[in-house]
Formats: C-alpha cells, structure tokens, sequence
C-alpha cells in the first residue's frame, strides 16, 4: 500500500511520491536543535516524529538521507555567551554534546549528516549573494542585509504558502531583526545581520561587510548543499512555520536554483506540540521536563520515547507523569509477553508478512497512524498471552511472533528489554529451592521463594525450567 502523508503545503493528506525518477530515494530534512540550552521533552517530541518518519521510509525500502542541522548560531546563543562568558564554541559544544547523548537514550537513529551553521557561511553568503543579485535582497545602511518580500512577490514568488498571511496589514520594506516573530508582524527578515557590539567576536566577513547569518537562511543553505536544490522532505515543530519555514521557501526559491519549476520541498510535515496543562511546553514558559529530569525519577529512555510516539504526530497531547508511567506499563506487558515467547521459541525465519505486520504498516501508510498501530500491536499481544495460557503457542509459532514483533520494533524503536543481570546470591537461592524441590522438602522449598521474594524477586516455573524475575 501507498504510503499517505499530510502536507502542510496543500492541508490535505497526499501520496508520498519521492523525487527520484527510481522512486527509492528520499532527502529529508529535520530542523535540528538550537544548541543553548538542553532539549525538552516538547522538542524531543518532534524529532522522535522525525526518527518515525526515517524508520517508516527504511521500513517501507526507501533509503534515506537524512540530514538534522545544529543550530549553533542565532540570537538566543548570542545571548547566552554574553551573559555566561563563554566562547561561541565551548557554549554549544556541551549542549550539542547533551543533544546526541539524548538522542541515543531514546534510541533515534543518527541522521546521516547533521551540519553546524558555524561551520556552512561561505554556503550562507553564497546564497545571500544569489538573492542579492535576483534584486530580492537589499542592504540596509547599518550593513545588514534583508530580503524583500515586496519583490519576492512581484515577481511571482508566493510568500505564505504554509500560513495564511494578511499583506493588507504589511507595511512595505518594514523589517524585522530579530529571528523570531509573530504572524501579524510579518516584515522583511535578516538573512545577514551586520556586527553590533552585543555579538562579541561572533562575527564573519562577507561582501557586506563583518556580521553573521539570520537563523532561516542557515537551513536553506544546509540543506539545499546537502540534499539538492529540490528534496523530498522537510520537518520541524508546528511553531516553525511561520516565520522560518516561510522564510525558508522564500529565500530558496527566490534564489532560482530548483529545476524546471520544481519547489523547494515537496512535502512539509509538521508535528504537534506536547503540552503541559493545556499550554506548549517551553522554556519561556518555565513548565519543562528535560529527558534527563525523567531519567532521574527512574524512568528509561524507551519509557519516555514509547510516550511520545503513543499520540498521533498532528494532535496536540498533554504530558503528565501518569501518562509516561502508563507507557511504561503497556512497555511491560508487552516484554512479559516476548520472554514467554523466547522461552518456548525455535529458530524460525518470516517466510511471508503475518496479518499483524500488514495492519501495522496499513495503520501508518495512513498519515502514520500510530494509534492504530498501537492498537494492532495490544489486540496481538493479548491474543498471544491467551495462546500461551493455554499452551496452544508451539515453538515455530513463537518464533514467527518474535521474528514480527522484531519487524514492527524496527519502526517504533522502544527496544528489546534490558537484560536483567542476576546476582550471584539469587542465583544460589534458586539453586537451593531447585535443590530442596528435588529432595520432595517442600517447606524448604517455599521458604526460599519467601527469602527470594523478600529480596525483591519471584520465581517463574517455564518449560525450560525455573527462573527468578524482579517483582
Ligand atoms: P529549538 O531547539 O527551539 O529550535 O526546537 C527544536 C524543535 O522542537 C523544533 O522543531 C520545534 O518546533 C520543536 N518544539 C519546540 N517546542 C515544542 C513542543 N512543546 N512540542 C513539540 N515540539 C516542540
Ligand atoms: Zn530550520
């Protein structure tokens, strides 16, 4: 089956038809973090959907290119280094550090290349150049340089093809400095900003004179070197529509370089924002947990990522602790349901898609459904269990079960338990009650699963003999 994708450009859901001819690869694009502080879990939400998005794709055949820039350059870091003292690169450095560190905990695959702002200007004033010589850019007599949407338009761009925007309210060759803005101040933005005294010695040269880029122009000029003029996908935050994604079209096709009328990005996906009692979960906002503030309550990476990916990317949903400890709930059932499984399993291979896998991928062909998904993953799960009570699972039948659960996990990533390392001095007192039901002394027997379970673990009578479980 197809798979089907909502677009923020065309508001409906659409096939997902790539770009290349062979129709197998695919160029995506993530906006990555802005590295001045560490992730929260809103923001971990959006790019757990972007890892989803990869996973789906690779399940599906395609091979991916999936680039996730750094944003180690823009007001908020300005800020910070001034206030803290720090130079540009020590400061991002340890959060960028932080950022793959999480990344890893909650099992993301790496992207393939994940670029720094700082490290891609000659490629920025480049493409300021191209849009200056289009007579779409102009600079002003502070040195700084703004793009004019007025000329964008008049020559046929179209600026808001992700937001409805009012131009009756627009005063032309207003502009804007600052990278973030609302709606209702739209305004010619900075893709170059000349040197103020507040940028310390974060500055470059350029035909314009010393200063640094605007935020929006860093991801055109990345992602257009890494993926081409024209690529497949691109994907960020709700928030990020309006002005950066906006932004990001005007000045990449503004510069003129896509092929025969092709656009920018075919496809833009947007996830929804994970709230906190009805309101975006934000920094500003101070109503924040890091993953790391998560892990020190004792949950665990996947606990936290099999949360994120329980709600459909496009609805907004509320956090709270009880939902990440349902999450972790339903995570159990399912581990407790694959250790039977491996207990009883023989070698098997998938010799064709059991009816689980088909559901699943129809679930998420379907603007990737997850909730479906889900659904099709608990209803098989409930199905085995009842299976395994009843001894009805042989050992081929296992291993099916286990060979499709694998397949699914390719996508949803929330992992194979951790294997729990046994202490040696539980390992003997299961010896000892082994030991104790052989020689028919029961009440031994029973008082050593009492001091077991008293050190905080049970027994587990399997066909392949006894084993101990943390309670
Ligand atoms: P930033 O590091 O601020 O540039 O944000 C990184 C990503 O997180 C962007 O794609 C934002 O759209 C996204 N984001 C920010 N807040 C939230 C939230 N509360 N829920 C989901 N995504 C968010
Ligand atoms: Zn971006």
């Amino acid at each position: 089956m197809a798979l089907k994708l909502f677009n923020t450009l065309s508001r409906s859901v659409e096939e997902f038809v790539p770009l290349d001819p062979a129709g197998k690869r695919v160029g995506m694009y993530c906006c990555g973090p802005t590295v001045y502080d560490l992730a929260h879990i809103g923001n971990w939400r959006t790019f757990v959907f972007g890892d989803l998005v990869r996973r789906y794709l690779e399940f599906k055949g395609y091979s991916v290119q999936h680039v996730m820039n750094i944003t180690d350059l823009d007001d908020k870091i300005i800020r910070r280094i001034r206030e803290t003292s720090t130079p540009l690169r020590e400061f991002t450095a340890r959060f960028e550090g932080a950022f793959f560190d999480d990344l890893k905990t909650l099992n993301c695959r790496m992207p393939h290349q994940t670029p720094r702002a700082t490290e891609h200007i000659p490629d920025i004033v480049s493409l300021i150049g191209k849009l200056m010589a289009r007579g779409l850019a102009y600079q002003t007599p502070d040195g700084s340089v703004y793009f004019s949407i007025e000329k964008y338009r008049a020559g046929g761009g179209c600026y808001g093809q992700l937001v409805k925007l009012n131009f009756d309210e627009m005063r032309i060759g207003e502009r804007v400095r600052n990278d973030e803005y609302a709606k209702e101040a739209v305004a010619d933005f900075a893709l170059w900003k000349a040197r103020v005294p507040e940028d310390g010695d974060v500055s470059w040269p350029s035909p314009w004179g010393d200063g640094r880029p605007g935020w929006h122009i860093e991801c055109s000029a990345m992602s257009m070197k890494l993926l081409g003029p024209s690529f497949d996908l691109h994907l960020g935050g709700e928030d990020l529509m309006f002005p950066h994604h906006e932004d990001e079209i005007a000045q990449s096709e503004g510069a003129g370089v896509q092929h025969h009328g092709q656009p920018f990005v075919k496809h833009w996906l947007h996830g929804a924002h994970l709230l906190v009692e009805g309101k975006k979960m934000a920094k500003s906002l101070g109503n924040f947990f890091t993953l790391r503030d998560l892990l020190a309550k004792g949950f665990t990476g996947r606990d936290v990522r099999c949360l994120l990916l329980s709600a459909h990317y496009r609805e907004t949903f509320n956090f709270t602790l009880e939902g990440l400890q349902a999450a972790r709930a339903s995570l159990t059932r399912i581990d407790d349901c694959l250790r039977k499984l491996r207990e009883i399993a023989g070698p098997a291979r998938l010799a064709e898609n059991p009816p689980l896998v088909d559901q699943f991928s129809a679930a998420l062909d379907d603007d990737l459904n997850v909730s479906a998904a889900w659904a099709a993953i608990f209803d098989a799960a409930r199905e085995t269990n009842r299976k395994l009570a009843e001894g009805a699972m042989d050992a081929e039948a296992a291993a099916i079960a286990l060979a499709t659960w694998e397949k699914l996990d390719s996508v949803l990533g929330v992992g194979a338990p951790p294997e729990v390392e046994i202490p040696a001095e539980i390992s003997a007192l299961l010896e000892a009650r082994q030991a104790a039901r052989k020689a028919r002394d029961f009440k031994r027997a029973d008082a050593v699963r009492d001091e077991l379970k008293a050190k905080g673990w049970v027994i587990e009578d399997t066909p392949k003999g006894a084993r101990v479980k943390r309670l």
